[in-house]
């Protein structure tokens, strides 16, 4: 087997091996707070943290970051576990930082006791002009010598709820003058009078992420605990808090960062993710132009897909775009192996086989998959009038058109050699209907001499009276921009491409007519495309994955 080398994160865990730390020990956890859905950014660290629990044979916890019930709902832990599950991953245990916040205040309570912490009655204000600048020195707040009594007395005070929001919150006592913001006397609780999706009313303080983050990660015994980079200035807070309660028998988790993952001519951001939804630029979380795990899965991205994308960009040290092509290039290799090919019509003009009967029709044999050897054949009806694409034809063709013109033959796939004769028109000049004539020899692969003759192109159709017309939706990139929300003077919204989505009516080999919801196809020579959600047997829905080649290379 392939010997592959190792990435940052993989090397810090085999030192951490090497110096003693028995692979028993080992543990990681994904920790999303369920403020929103999951984007494809989440992938590259569900794949980060899974992965490594699968190569190390290490428990991975599923961990709701669910400390501000501000923004936190059901929906969204719901949605974020089935997008886990779905991308192939199982978590030993799923776990809240909710079902901790009695272990977190008892911590408290000790570091009230031990000096460590006090309750500032400030206004934020007043709170903020003390903190300084990084270049200048914070200055220490009045309450900040209160006795430990009085502090006790508070903090359990605002714990039963007596005092309205904003009026007090208990802060660590590190060091004013640190260069690290972070340590000037960092908030680790406010009071919030709000209803929170799990405890319900049990609570009105909650813990700020960076105090219950580390603490959680202790308590489930996390021995790595990765993300993304603009935790990086957190870390000494992280180890600060666990200094406090640290017991040396166990394990000591170790924050390491790596860089976020970002896709170009999109989002990845929970918050605008939101703004998206409620400013009903898209239709929902899944909306299949969404950078979100649900909104990839309805667009026709597979799993395999998704992981492998997450294996092909690797994990960074620094932040970086990834062109959305790359992406574009894992569904296509991955539905190349395995979806369907069938034929369907998106921009229809008539075609009439004058020398075909009227009454006839033939069911021809058409193979499903030239990729995979198991997939087999199914029948294609052919009859007198068939659809083919508008762009497929051209009356007075240049020579280099390798489609159908008048005097000039094309192969219909899995079918006749046929050749153009003439056309009928509208008042308008607009070609209404295109007669052409079949060579009866030339069915493909009935061996004739005249079905081997060499024709300038192949084009899909399909039968008219047997077509089955569906609602086909044609995606374009949501924004207009590489890099929509990194500029400055204008809101990511402005970027937004008012053409992202096209509906058209295709018109279907009826084979399609079994087809389910996530079902995937290649409509030959169009591109992959998928059955949506929508769908029903009165009206079909499908929704573009991806063409078949890069646009852009073309
Ligand atoms: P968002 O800004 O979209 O809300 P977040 O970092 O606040 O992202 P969390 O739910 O806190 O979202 O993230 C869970 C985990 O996923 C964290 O460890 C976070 O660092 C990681 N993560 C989030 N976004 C990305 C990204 N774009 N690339 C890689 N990892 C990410
Ligand atoms: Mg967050
Ligand atoms: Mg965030």
């Amino acid at each position: 087997t392939e010997e592959k080398s190792l990435n940052f994160i993989e090397q810090i865990i085999e030192e951490d091996l090497t110096k003693g730390l028995s692979n028993a020990k080992l543990r990681f956890r994904f920790p999303p707070e369920p403020n929103g859905y999951l984007h494809i950014g989440h992938a590259s660290s569900i794949a980060l943290n899974f992965g490594l629990g699968i190569s190390y044979d290490a428990p991975v916890n599923l961990r709701f970051d669910d400390t501000n019930p501000a923004k936190e709902e059901q929906e969204f832990v719901d949605a974020i576990k089935r997008d886990v599950q779905w991308l192939g991953y199982k978590w030993a245990e799923e776990r809240y930082a909710s079902d901790y916040f009695q272990q977190l205040y008892d911590w408290a309570v000790i570091f009230i006791k031990n000096g460590k912490a006090y309750v500032d009655s400030q206004t934020s204000e007043a709170m903020a002009e003390q903190k300084g600048t990084p270049s200048t020195e914070g200055t220490e707040s009045p309450y900040r010598n209160r006795s430990i009594e009085e502090n006790l007395d508070l903090f359990e005070r605002m714990k039963k709820g007596e005092f309205p929001e904003g009026t007090h919150i208990l802060r660590a006592k590190i060091d004013m003058k640190s260069t690290n913001m972070l340590m000037r006397d960092p908030i680790m609780y406010r009071i919030l009078h709000k209803h929170h999706h799990r405890t319900g009313d049990d609570w009105c303080i909650y813990p700020m992420y960076d105090w219950a983050h580390g603490e959680s990660d202790y308590i489930e015994q996390i021995s790595h605990s990765f993300c993304t980079l603009e935790f990086l200035p957190h870390r000494e807070l992280y180890d600060w808090f666990l200094d406090q309660i640290y017991d040396e028998n166990k394990v000591r988790p170790k924050q390491r960062e790596f860089a976020r993952r970002n896709l170009s001519h999109t989002v990845v951001s929970k918050r605008k993710l939101l703004k998206l939804v409620q400013d009903n630029h898209v239709t929902g979380w899944d909306d299949p132009r969404m950078s979100t795990i649900s909104g990839l899965r309805r667009r026709g991205y597979t799993p395999a897909a998704l992981r492998n994308f997450a294996e092909v960009i690797g994990i960074a040290k620094r932040d970086n775009l990834i062109d959305v092509s790359r992406l574009e290039a894992c569904i296509r290799e991955d539905l190349n192996k395995t979806a369907p090919r069938v034929m369907a019509v998106l921009d229809p003009v008539k075609l009439i086989i004058t020398n075909y009967p009227e009454e006839k029709e033939e069911w021809l044999d058409a193979e499903n998959n030239q990729e995979d050897e198991t997939a087999g054949f199914r029948k294609v009806p052919f009859s007198r009038e068939i659809y083919i694409e508008r762009e497929d034809f051209m009356e007075d063709a240049p020579a280099k058109f390798f489609r159908l013109s008048i005097d000039r033959e094309v192969r219909l796939k899995n079918a006749y050699i046929i050749k153009g004769e003439s056309v009928v028109k509208d008042a308008d000049g607009n070609i209404t209907e295109i007669h052409a004539t079949y060579d009866t020899d030339s069915l493909s692969g009935s061996g004739t001499e005249a079905s081997q003759r060499k024709v300038s192109g192949t084009l899909h159709w399909v039968s008219i009276a047997h077509a089955i017309p569906a609602e086909v939706r044609l995606y374009d990139r949501l924004f207009n921009e590489e890099a929509p929300d990194t500029h400055k003077e204008k809101d990511f919204l402005e970027f937004v491409n008012p053409d992202s989505l096209k509906v058209v009516t295709g018109y279907l080999e009826p084979s399609l007519k079994s087809a389910e919801n996530e079902d995937k196809f290649q409509f030959q020579r169009l591109g992959y495309f998928t059955v949506d959600k929508d769908s029903t047997a009165e009206k079909p829905v499908f929704n573009k994955t991806v063409g078949l080649k890069d646009a852009w290379e073309e």
